[in-house]
C-alpha cells in the first residue's frame, strides 16, 4: 500500500471511532470494534492513541446483569474548541465553545452604532487572539470560528449579503477574520445558529420540527427539519418579520406598508409610545403596563396579540412539534408569557393544531448565538484525524 493510502486509512479510522465514542457514549472497546467492524487490535490501538492525547476519558461503570465493573469510553468534551461569535448593533459577544456546547471562556466588546464593518471585524479578531491568550487554550484544539449575526448571510461564503441592523452590505466577514486570526470561519444568520443550538443541547433536543421564533429588534425565525436547518433558495426562509399582515398598515424600515415587524419589533412598540408619552427603552413601557397606564396596555397587547398571530400562521405552515419563542421581548418580561399561551391556545392557533405542539422558551438566552455559532463552526470544520496530527506533533 502507498504511504499516502496508509496515512488517509489511519485519519479515516481515528475519526470513525472518535466519532462513534461522541455520538454513542459511554461504549466499550468492544461495542466499538462490534459496530464500526474493526478489528479489536486496530480499536484498542486507535483507543489508545485517542486516550493518550487527550480526546477520551475512562469511566468504570456496572454492566447490567452481570455485576462486575466494565471499562468504558467517553469523549474529553475539551478536546476539541470552536470559538463562536455573536455580533449586534452595539455589542459582540465572543465566546471558547467546547463539544457539549458549554461557554467556557467569554468576552463582550462594544460596538458603535453605524461602526464600519473593517473596523468592527478587527476588534472582533483581535478580541479572539486576545481571549485565547488570556486563557490559555491551545490553538491546535480549535476547529475554527462561527459568527452569527442579523440579517441575510451566504453561508457558504461567508459573507452578510445584506444586514439592516449592522448597516452592512456584501461583507466579507469570513475573509477578514480568517486573515487576522489563521482560523476557519463560518458564518450563517444569528436565528439560524441559534436554533442549532436549541435543537442540539437547549430546548428543542429530542425534536424532529422545530421553528424558533425570535422577536427583538426585528422579527424573525428559523426552521429545523430532521437536524437540518431549512435554508430556501438565498438562506432567506424565516424572514417573516418582512410577511404583510396588513396593506393598509404602517410604513416599514425595508420600504414596505404593514410588515408583522412593525406591530412587534422594539423601535416600533418605541416609536408608538411616544405618540403618548416620551420613553427611551421597551422597559419604560411595561413600567408604565405595570402602573395601570392604559395606553401602554393597549400597545403591548396588541403586539401580544401579533405574536399569537405568528405563532398559529407558522403551526399552520410548518406543524412543528416545538416552537421555540427567543428575543428580549419575551426573555426580559416574561409576564408576557401567559398571555401569548392563553391568546394562542384559546384563540387563535386552529384546533385541530392545539396539542400538536409545545410552545417552549430557549434553554441559553443571551449565549444562543454564540453557542449556536460555535456548534456551527464544528459541525463544519471538525476534522479529528488531521487535528490528532497537529497536536501529535510537540
Ligand atoms: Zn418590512
Amino acid at each position: 500500500m502507498q504511504k499516502h493510502d496508509q496515512e488517509f486509512i489511519k485519519k479515516k479510522n481515528r475519526t470513525t471511532v472518535f466519532e462513534m465514542i461522541k455520538n454513542n457514549s459511554p461504549l466499550s472497546r468492544a461495542d466499538i470494534a462490534r459496530l464500526t467492524g474493526m478489528s479489536p487490535t486496530t480499536v484498542s490501538r486507535i483507543v489508545s492513541e485517542l486516550y493518550n492525547l487527550d480526546y477520551m476519558h475512562e469511566i468504570e461503570q456496572e454492566t447490567i446483569g452481570v455485576g462486575r465493573k466494565a471499562v468504558f469510553l467517553q469523549v474529553n468534551p475539551k478536546s476539541v474548541l470552536s470559538v463562536g461569535v455573536e455580533i449586534d448593533k452595539l455589542s459582540i459577544r465572543i465566546g471558547v465553545i467546547d463539544l457539549d456546547g458549554r461557554v467556557i471562556g467569554s468576552r463582550m466588546i462594544e460596538r458603535q452604532k453605524n461602526e464600519a464593518s473593517d473596523v468592527t471585524l478587527e476588534h472582533i479578531a483581535s478580541g479572539i487572539n486576545g481571549l485565547i491568550e488570556e486563557k490559555d487554550f491551545d490553538r491546535r484544539r480549535i476547529v475554527g470560528i462561527g459568527v452569527g449575526l442579523p440579517g441575510i448571510i451566504d453561508h457558504s461564503g461567508g459573507k452578510a449579503v445584506l444586514s439592516a441592523q449592522l448597516g452592512w452590505k456584501q461583507t466579507d466577514i469570513a475573509g477578514v477574520l480568517k486573515k487576522h486570526t489563521g482560523l476557519e470561519v463560518a458564518v450563517d444568520n444569528e436565528l439560524k445558529v441559534k436554533s442549532l443550538a436549541e435543537h442540539m443541547y437547549g430546548s428543542a433536543k429530542g425534536s424532529s420540527r422545530s421553528v424558533l421564533i425570535g422577536f427583538g429588534s426585528g422579527v424573525g425565525s428559523s426552521l429545523i427539519i430532521d437536524g437540518e436547518i431549512y435554508r430556501g433558495e438565498s438562506n432567506s426562509a424565516g424572514e417573516i418579520g418582512h410577511t404583510v399582515v396588513d396593506p393598509n398598515g404602517i410604513l416599514c424600515e425595508c420600504g414596505k406598508v404593514g410588515c408583522l415587524q412593525t406591530y412587534i419589533a422594539e423601535a416600533s412598540l418605541i416609536e408608538q409610545s411616544n405618540k403618548i408619552k416620551p420613553i427611551a427603552s421597551l422597559d419604560e413601557l411595561f413600567e408604565a403596563r405595570r402602573e395601570g397606564e392604559f395606553w401602554a396596555s393597549s400597545i403591548i397587547d396588541r403586539a401580544m396579540t401579533f405574536v399569537a398571530v405568528t405563532i398559529s400562521n407558522i403551526a399552520c405552515m410548518y406543524n412543528p412539534d416545538t416552537v421555540i419563542l427567543t428575543g428580549k421581548l419575551v426573555e426580559r418580561f416574561p409576564e408576557v408569557r401567559e398571555f401569548i399561551a392563553e391568546k394562542c391556545m384559546g384563540q387563535f392557533v386552529w384546533e385541530p393544531l392545539r396539542g400538536t405542539f409545545q410552545i417552549v422558551y430557549s434553554a441559553f438566552e443571551n449565549d444562543g448565538v454564540v453557542i449556536g455559532s460555535g456548534l456551527l463552526a464544528q459541525s463544519r470544520f471538525l476534522d479529528i484525524g488531521s487535528q490528532m496530527e497537529q497536536v501529535e506533533q510537540v
